[in-house]
């Protein structure tokens, strides 16, 4: 009997109110059913954005140091429970454990920070014009939030929106993944066992379209973050604009590892393949392009062919496996379309470019680590996410042409440059477009108390993470004071 999830709706555990429910199943062994969850709808988020918006009255008025003596609990049992939490992930979504460790790191770095902003969420006090008068800017709580996020990191990133938008006096409705409903469950059981109070936080578990749609949609929700893709984030804006919601929204990305001639290469090469077959390539942040200064093209390429051949492909389970499945069936179609698109405008594949047989893989949606050479910027597979492992290589002749292939793209989210030429180093910090941009590092690796997110069509404008998540789950209330006894205008008396 495969266990069997139900939603969280004011402090109690209850079913669809369809009676439906769909499976979740490891990629790794499309045998094994995780769990059981319900298939909700509109009805199901309904009653949660009801119970979210009762719980805020008393929800806001808790002081915002006591929200973060809450937060840091969470910190605590997630540490507690982190191995536990891990391996759940890894069965539901695929990647390694050394991975999903980090995924909960992550998850509990985010509630330490959030912990200690109940003593911050600073404010301003400025001077006024006018004598007797005493002016500040205060943050204040908005009202419910919808929380709707992806499979890749289904510990951090519900837990970057998720714990500011709680420490801010926010409460919350939360739609994880499909993919990943258990591991989002946990998070929940947790944040509930910590103490947060009824009605606070409400999980509903079903379809993007369905629960979503209801979510982003409902006129009493009155923000939206969002984390997806570039095409879900579109539609998403659309519709909430209808009610004028605040919409934070981190989306695609296609992000390039350029390399200089006077790189390190050996450095380069740890940071290609972490970046690219880390996560099997499911990373918003995920090297997806690799451009090679002409002078190290072939050398280069020659170290990183050897390595990827290598790479241990397997589940994510099993100590020493490096690259686990891709998270399902349709994935695994799309970057084997990918790789016929990439083919047909005439790359070249070095290594990979299939899907494995055998030694016991049959059972997973697996796909090896490939490499694609000989691509022009102006390819499909140079252009467009494809979130999976499927690196795309393309050479230039200078430092100016490398960061303008890198520029080519719609999307704006991490970069990074190898190079030990201070100048060169400077120059791209100044000219990529990019949200992120990493100097002798991977286009992984963002830290939970940085500003994280991208420019053009990767989101909205908003940052999570650190200091600037606060800004989205936060409203500015300007408050003027005059204690001189008589009406002053301003502008008109003083001037
Ligand atoms: P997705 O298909 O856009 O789904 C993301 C979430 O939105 C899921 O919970 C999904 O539900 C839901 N959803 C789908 N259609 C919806 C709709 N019409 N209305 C409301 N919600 C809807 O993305 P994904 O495939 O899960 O994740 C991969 C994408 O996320 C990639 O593009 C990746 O770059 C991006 N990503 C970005 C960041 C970042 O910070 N920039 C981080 C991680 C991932 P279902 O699960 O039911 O489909
Ligand atoms: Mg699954």
């Amino acid at each position: 009997m495969s266990k069997k999830f139900q939603n969280f709706i004011n402090g109690k555990w209850v079913d669809a109110k369809s009676g439906q429910t769909f499976e979740n199943r490891n990629p790794a062994n499309w045998d094994e059913v995780v769990g059981v969850f319900p298939k909700s709808g509109k009805e199901d988020v309904n009653e949660a954005v009801r119970a979210a918006r009762v719980a805020f009255e008393k929800w806001r008025l808790v002081p915002a140091p006591k929200r973060g003596d809450i937060l840091r609990k969470v910190g605590d049992l997630m540490v507690a429970r982190k191995e536990d939490l891990s391996k759940q992930m890894t069965r539901e979504m695929g990647k390694v454990m050394a991975e999903t460790r980090g995924d909960v790191q992550e998850g509990i770095d985010t509630a330490y920070y959030a912990g200690t902003e109940g003593r911050r969420l600073f404010g301003h006090t400025v001077p006024s014009e006018l004598p007797n008068k005493f002016n500040m800017a205060i943050r204040v709580p908005i009202g419910v939030a919808g929380i709707v996020t992806p499979w890749n990191f289904p510990m951090a990133i519900p837990t970057w929106k998720i714990f500011p938008a709680l420490l801010s006096g926010n409460t919350v409705v939360f739609k994880p993944a499909t993919d990943t409903p258990a591991t989002a469950t946990s998070l929940v059981e947790i944040l509930m066992e910590a103490g947060i109070p009824e009605g606070v936080v409400n999980i509903i578990h079903g379809g993007g379209g369905d629960v979503g749609m209801a979510i982003v949609s409902h006129p009493d929700v009155d923000l939206v973050s969002f984390t997806g893709s570039t095409v879900v984030g579109k539609k998403i804006s659309e519709v909430a604009s209808a009610t004028l919601k605040r919409v934070s929204l981190e989306l695609g990305g296609k992000n390039a590892q350029l390399v200089m001639d006077d790189g390190d290469l050996d450095l380069a090469l740890d940071g290609v393949l972490w970046g690219a077959f880390g996560t099997t390539g499911q990373r918003c942040t995920a090297t997806s392009r690799l451009i090679l200064h002409e002078k190290i093209y072939d050398k280069f390429l020659g170290m990183l062919v050897n390595k990827v051949a290598s790479l241990k492909v397997g589940d994510g389970l099993i100590e020493g496996v490096q690259v686990g499945p891709c998270v399902n069936e349709g994935q695994q179609k799309t970057v084997q379309s990918y790789v016929d698109i990439g083919l047909k405008e005439g790359a070249k594949i070095a290594v990979g470019g299939a899907i494995p047989k055998g030694g016991g893989l049959e059972k997973g949606w697996f796909y090896s680590p490939t490499i694609f050479t000989d691509v022009q910027p102006s390819h499909r597979i140079a252009k467009e996410e494809i979130f999976g492992p499927v690196l795309s290589v393309i050479r230039t002749s200078s430092l100016e042409e490398g960061i303008r292939i890198l520029n080519d793209t719609i999307y704006g989210l991490s970069s990074a440059v190898y190079t030990r030429n201070v100048n060169n180093a400077f120059q791209a910090i100044r000219d990529i477009k990019a949200g992120i941009t990493y100097i002798n590092a991977p286009t992984i690796g963002a830290e939970a108390h940085l500003p994280f997110g991208g420019v053009k069509q990767t989101g909205n404008g908003h940052r999570e993470g650190g200091w600037t998540v606060y800004d989205f789950f936060t409203e500015w209330k300007t408050v003027y004071i005059d204690y001189s006894g008589g009406l002053q205008r301003a502008q008109i008396d003083n001037y």
